[in-house]
């Protein structure tokens, strides 16, 4: 078992296509040895690829309201129970200032769906932080828009877009969302914001409802030929107020797998170690690393709404994965021979 896995693994790390079958295998077939063996190697290619540096993106999660409804996130529309906030221009340029004396160039911009942000807004504010501070990279994460939307976004300045694709395996994706909300309008954004010369991250979440493993192998062979730049992976983590509240979370191990394996098939990408990994183990953060991670990102958001941007329960909110942690999580990258980046971290050509 454990052979024909590490030559799967290893053919992989050696530049090898892999198909949705042979991904499965390693998902199904993968023991602990092994899992330590995709770190190993991937922790390595991130190193070849990045050296110590790990690259730091300021998170500012500027409102929770949100149109769509996908049943397993804590700010779905259906939720009354959460309290719901949206920040003024005035305060998220607050964050950016706070963000940029910490050294932090990139922005990121996170929120629900949010139809008070329509598009003359949201380019507005990427506008004003850049030419605040040209030396910034500005990234949006605000779901789907039309081609349009996302060429006004370019246009005034945009650098990245975020946008999970979530599940890449129809049914499954049925099972996470309303029908309103279709795996392929998803992809069409993917593709959208990609020819408009986004950087662009994809990515799902491991261990969500009904997931299998024929469905991660999916989401592996999409990521092979999407080639984005940057991947989000976290572990699925139940919210309380939403249908998925008694279902299990996802595991460290198969976060770590998946993360390894993106790693060693695009050693390029940038690839964060989420605050759902984080928030799901203690040493969660630097265990992603391990696995070949190399982007953490540290909370901006104001403190007076971060208990409001509960994707799931238990959402780490105050220690390293906030910026106040920034000098802490500098001593703890140190425990592993990593320093934080100064740079804006932009996808290698
Ligand atoms: N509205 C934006 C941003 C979504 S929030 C968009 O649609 O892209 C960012 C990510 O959080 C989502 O893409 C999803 O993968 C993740 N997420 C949501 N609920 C979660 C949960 N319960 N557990 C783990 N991750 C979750």
């Amino acid at each position: 078992m454990g052979e024909q896995t590490r030559e799967l693994i290893s053919s992989l790390d050696g530049g090898a296509r892999l198909d949705a079958t042979m991904f499965e295998r390693i998902i199904n077939d993968c023991d602990s040895d092994d899992l330590a063996f995709a770190m190993k190697r991937a922790n390595a290619k991130r190193k070849e690829q990045f050296g110590d540096e790990i690259f730091i993106r300021g998170l500012v999660e500027f409102t929770n309201y949100c149109r769509n409804d996908c049943l397993y996130c804590g700010i779905r529309r259906s939720n009354q129970q959460v309290e719901r906030y949206r920040l003024t221009a005035e305060q998220i340029m607050e964050c950016l200032e706070q963000g940029y004396s910490a050294e932090i160039r990139t922005l990121v911009l996170q929120g629900g769906e949010d139809t008070y942000f329509n598009d003359a807004r949201v380019c507005a504010l990427v506008s004003e932080i850049k030419s605040r501070h040209p030396d910034i990279a500005v990234t949006l994460s605000i779901g789907e828009r039309p081609y349009e939307s996302y060429m006004l976004f370019r246009e005034a300045g945009a650098d990245r877009y975020l946008l999970r694709h979530e599940t890449a395996t129809e049914w499954h994706y049925a099972k996470l969302h309303p029908s309103s909300q279709t795996l392929a309008s998803r992809m069409e954004c993917l593709r959208n914001l990609k020819a408009l010369g986004f950087q662009v991250g994809c990515g799902m979440m491991v261990g969500s409802p009904f997931q299998t493993a024929a469905c991660l192998a999916q989401d592996l062979a999409f990521i092979q030929d999407f080639r984005p730049h940057m991947v989000g992976i976290g572990p699925f983590i139940p919210h309380k107020a939403t249908p998925f509240a008694n279902e299990s979370a996802g595991t460290v191990e198969q976060t770590l797998l998946m993360l390894s394996l993106v790693r060693l098939m695009h050693p390029k990408v940038l690839l964060p170690s989420t605050t759902a990994l984080a928030t799901l183990h203690p040493g969660g953060r630097l265990k992603g690393i391990m696995a070949g991670a190399n982007v953490v990102m540290p909370n901006l958001s104001p403190l007076s709404v971060r208990g409001n941007y509960t994707l799931y329960d238990n959402k780490a909110n105050t220690g390293l994965e906030a910026v106040e942690g920034l000098a802490a999580l500098s001593r703890e990258l140190d425990t592993i021979g990593c320093t934080i980046s100064k740079g804006r971290g932009d996808a290698p050509a």
